[in-house]
């Protein structure tokens, strides 16, 4: 049974537009997504109402608030954060025989939609805030069509759209999320940072900073902070203090190993972090080039040293199957993480394929980093079950991932709207092609989406990388 405390709840009367809310993950992550308590609250701030859908409680076939069934709304708003979210997205839709105005947001939706073509009226590229009423009162795809970062197909090219950062909401829905009963306190969007993999800075483009005086004061105990890179917020250490001095716990989603320093560490251990995650993405100086991340071995080392006085632990993220990535690298994670672990002595390391996503520099890469893509994937494997194995010989906590879920999310991200039978269950292997390199020449099926920067500017760092490589 899901316990929360939620102040925009609302009971339904006759007459008013119902207005689903599905998340087809789990609760503790869905609850999680400020943008979804934003519609939410939104939504029923208005005439009409809204209520939560979650893969894991009713099978995402009833509401969390009165476990009423999906067919008896009249729209679905459906948030897909990640791709793999897609299969259970069409599950749901099937299952629930739901008839009305289906319409997709969230990231995977502002990379690349095509894939999902088939079974939502609209897609939203962008932030949703200022258009959430627009968007519910539509009586179908027609009307749909012309609100500013609507895309059902009608149209040629759409413009992702993004909202101006007001005051910070007061209140939330407070529930057990990946973060704890915690208020979630996004201080900014967007990313300062040029790293070659992220999308994260193109679809959230340009980096915006909620100002300390536009932060709320919080009645929770817990306070989560989200951004991008928080530690980047020019304010960061004084938000940070103002919630402490108030014996708050807080914990930022991430902190940048170059922003740390002895002042930052002590707020941090005074703030109740016991665990410091730092994102080197890869140990080799060489690939730190290809990236553009920015956080060498100096960086990390230092951060290791500034977290030995003070931390429990440090948590590595990394990835593998970078572009021109040998196994030398690879086994650099592990010695980079075996001197972290000299200093701090519990270390845990989180390993990814990259996916090459769309809208980045690394759109053309192929998964696995190699040209050649059978061989690509064979290295990729042996490079994954080595980390998992030696860290597990040298007392190093390792969370690595397997390929597949990860050859998956990029055809799901790369891929065009025959991709779509991967959903009705054909094998992925039948869409390799879109795990291989890209020629630049070709046209890409997410060019119709404007994300407000050129292509050859992405052309321009793509060359950078093969100079490097
Ligand atoms: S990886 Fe992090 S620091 Fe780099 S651009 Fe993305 S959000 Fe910013």
């Amino acid at each position: 049974m899901v316990v929360e405390h939620n102040p925009f709840a609302k009971r339904y009367r006759k007459g008013m537009k119902r207005i689903a809310l599905v998340y087809p993950n789990r609760y503790v992550g869905g609850i999680t997504n400020l943008g979804l308590q934003y519609i939410y609250a939104r939504i029923n701030e208005s005439d009409a109402i809204c209520e939560r859908f979650y893969a894991d409680v009713f099978d995402g076939l009833r509401s969390i608030e009165s476990a009423t069934p999906l067919s008896e709304f009249d729209v679905a708003l459906f948030s897909l954060q990640y791709e793999t979210d897609y299969f259970k997205a069409v599950e749901i839709l099937k299952r629930s025989g739901f008839k009305g105005l289906k319409i997709a947001g969230g990231p995977c939706v502002m990379e690349n939609p095509q894939p999902l073509m088939d079974y939502f009226h609209a897609f939203f590229i962008g932030e949703v805030e200022g258009y959430v009423e627009e968007l519910i009162h539509a009586k179908n795809a027609e009307e749909l069509s012309g609100i500013p970062g609507v895309f059902t197909g009608r149209e040629e090219k759409v413009k992702r759209v993004y909202a101006k950062l007001d005051r910070h909401i007061e209140k939330e829905i407070i529930g057990e999320g990946a973060y704890g009963r915690c208020f979630l306190l996004e201080i900014g969007r967007g990313c300062v940072r040029r790293c070659r993999f992220c999308i994260v800075r193109q679809i959230y483009f340009p980096p915006r900073w909620r100002k300390k005086e536009m932060l709320p004061e919080i009645g929770e105990e817990k306070v989560a902070i989200i951004a991008p890179s928080p530690s980047d917020h020019p304010q960061f250490k004084e938000i940070l203090q103002h919630y402490v001095e108030q014996g708050k716990e807080v914990s930022p989603s991430s902190v940048r190993a170059d922003t740390l320093d002895e002042e930052l560490a002590d707020l941090l251990k005074k703030a109740g972090v016991k665990t410091l995650t730092i994102a080197p993405e890869t140990a080799s100086d060489k690939l730190q080039e290809v990236i553009n991340k920015g956080i060498g071995d100096e960086e990390v080392m230092r951060a290791a040293e500034l977290a030995s006085t003070r931390f429990e632990k440090v948590k590595l993220y990394y990835m593998v199957g970078l572009p021109g990535e040998s196994f030398e690298d690879v086994k650099a994670i592990l010695e980079q993480a075996l001197r972290v672990k000299k200093l701090v002595g519990k270390v845990e390391i989180s390993v990814n394929p990259l996916v090459p996503k769309p809208h980045t520099p690394l759109q053309w890469m192929g998964f696995g980093g190699e040209e050649e893509l059978r061989e690509g994937i064979s290295h990729l494997k042996k490079k994954l079950e080595y980390l998992r194995r030696e860290a597990r010989r040298a007392g190093i906590g390792a969370d690595v991932s397997g390929f597949k879920e990860f050859a998956i999310q990029t055809i799901l991200s790369r891929g065009d709207r025959e991709v779509a039978e991967m959903l009705e269950g054909a094998s992925y292997r039948k869409f390799e092609k879109y795990l291989k390199p890209i020629n630049p020449d070709s046209p890409l099926p997410w060019d119709f989406i404007d994300h407000g920067y050129r292509k050859s500017t992405l052309l321009k760092e793509y060359d950078k990388i093969k100079k490097i490589l």
